[in-house]
């Protein structure tokens, strides 16, 4: 049961916004940004990986 930040009012779960006031629940807030934050992650590895097989798979100028 996610209790808003803002009045307090305890909300079913479930609920995305709080039902007196409106606002955001918190509880469904932190998930969102840590999902966005996990796949600015696997963003980060796939450049990585990216370069890399760039980086071997590319043929060399001075071979
Ligand atoms: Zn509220």
């Amino acid at each position: 049961m996610p209790v808003c930040l803002y009045c307090q009012h305890a909300n079913p779960s479930g609920e995305t916004e709080c039902r007196r006031c409106g606002m955001p629940l918190p509880a469904l807030a932190g998930h969102a940004a840590e999902r966005r934050q996990r796949r600015f992650m696997w963003f980060c590895v796939g450049l990585t990986l990216f370069c890399v097989a760039m980086f071997f798979w590319l043929p060399r100028s001075t071979g």
